[in-house]
């Protein structure tokens, strides 16, 4: 039997163990945490109400196949997302659209720039703010250098710790405007939170009789990389490792730590039916924290009591944990360096946002993992 070693049991790691599983392979699944599910894990509290370990996390997609795949170890709940930005106490929504312009701009003023953006931008559209900001029209960039101050500026620097200019266009390229009333936060055809948790959901996919799975296990003790062989506990592995840990790490950071943004969580009870009026609400101009979700927003059960949860955004040091990638250029230079290292180890697979050094949705963490499974088939003996 071939065998295959997984590192990670979050999304990325239970997809594609799943996939050789099912193929006949013999598959070691290795996390060093004591939970399933990577950072999409959840649980249960003492009042049956589901909190998310790691934030918020709102399954989305356009992608068939990964819906597909997933539902087959999942039932779903309809759940479409909304954000709200506080602008200083004041609520509207995210991604900044119609509503919000009438809201926060006089009517009259408001209705001339309504006018304006259907004429000169298009109607219905989804626009990034970067092209309004350098719209021709004097009144649309005003409008958008509005938008950008209140509503992506100071969230961005929070979010960051550092101010969107150096991010990148590419970054902020991503960040819309919506010439419209749209108000949901994504618009993919599939949108649903899985109706036991994520975590119920991994624990199904690794639910194989050829997965073994190991939680509180180190890989970096197990493994070992030397001259383009791998070893497992000191002896040869001739095997496929997939690795989604941090590829930094693997190379016992040779070339200095890939740079991180972590988070620290704080989670509070509240004796309350409703917190707040969406599932998320971003402070977009004030507070240390940038945003406040609620969980039971996230599902159709109400009670008596809700959670949430403060986000407060900091640089990754040794001890926390790594969130997401920091997407520069030098940055992308140190991981390009790391990644020469791995193409020397042909029986060595890197996936997963820690090993790509890139932040992904969970959509493509599975899609990932379906096409790594593609693209390398084994011949099971
Ligand atoms: C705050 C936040 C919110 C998000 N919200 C959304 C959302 O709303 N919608 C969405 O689609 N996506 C969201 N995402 C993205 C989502 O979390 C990722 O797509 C998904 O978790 C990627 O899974 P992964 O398996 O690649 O990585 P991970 O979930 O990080 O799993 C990697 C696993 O590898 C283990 N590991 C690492 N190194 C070792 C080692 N040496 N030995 C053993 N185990 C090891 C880790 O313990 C971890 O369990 C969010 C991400 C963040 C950070």
């Amino acid at each position: 039997m071939k065998k295959v070693i997984v590192v990670g049991a979050g999304l990325s790691g239970a997809t594609v163990a799943r996939l050789y599983a099912e193929d006949g392979a013999d598959v070691l699944v290795m996390d060093r945490r004591a939970t399933l599910g990577g950072n999409v894990h959840d649980y249960v509290d003492k009042n049956g109400i589901t909190v998310q370990t790691y934030g918020p996390h709102i399954f989305h997609t356009n992608k068939r196949q990964v819906f597909d795949f997933l539902s087959r170890f999942t039932e779903w709940e309809k759940y479409e997302h909304k954000v709200l930005a506080n602008l200083n106490g004041q609520l509207v929504p995210v991604p900044f659209n119609l509503t919000g312009l009438y809201q926060l701009f006089p009517k009259e003023k408001a209705k001339r720039i309504n006018d304006l953006l259907v004429a000169q931008v298009g109607e219905g559209v989804k626009v990034p703010i970067l092209s309004l900001k350098s719209h021709e029209n004097a009144e649309i960039r005003e409008f958008a250098q509005f938008v950008y101050d209140n509503i992506f500026y100071k969230y961005t620097k929070k979010q960051w710790g550092m101010p969107p200019e150096a991010l990148g266009e590419q970054v902020m390229n991503r960040v819309p405007v919506y010439l419209s009333y749209e108000d949901r936060y994504f618009t993919d055809e599939f949108q649903y939170m899985p109706k036991n948790g994520f975590t119920a959901l991994v624990e199904k996919m690794l639910c194989h009789p050829n997965i073994t799975t190991k939680l509180c296990t180190d890989a970096s003790k197990a493994i070992a990389l030397k001259d383009g062989k791998i070893y497992l506990d000191g002896r040869a592995f001739d095997g496929t490792v997939i690795y989604t840990g941090r590829i930094d790490e693997l190379f016992s950071y040779r070339f200095g730590a890939l740079p991180y943004r972590s988070l620290k969580f704080k989670f509070i009870t509240k004796n309350l039916t409703s917190y707040q009026p969406s599932a998320v609400v971003n402070y977009t101009t004030d507070k240390r924290f940038t945003r406040i979700s609620e969980f039971t927003k996230f599902t159709c059960s109400p009670k008596n009591k809700t959670v949430i949860v403060k986000e407060f955004s900091r640089a990754c040091g040794k001890k926390s944990e790594p969130y997401y990638p920091i997407p520069i250029e030098q940055n992308l230079a140190q991981y390009a360096k790391y990644k020469i290292l791995a193409n020397g180890y042909a029986n060595l697979k890197l996936l997963g946002r820690l090993a790509n050094y890139k932040y992904v949705n969970m959509d493509v963490a599975v899609e990932d993992a379906i096409a790594l499974h593609d693209n390398n088939p084994l011949i099971v003996e």
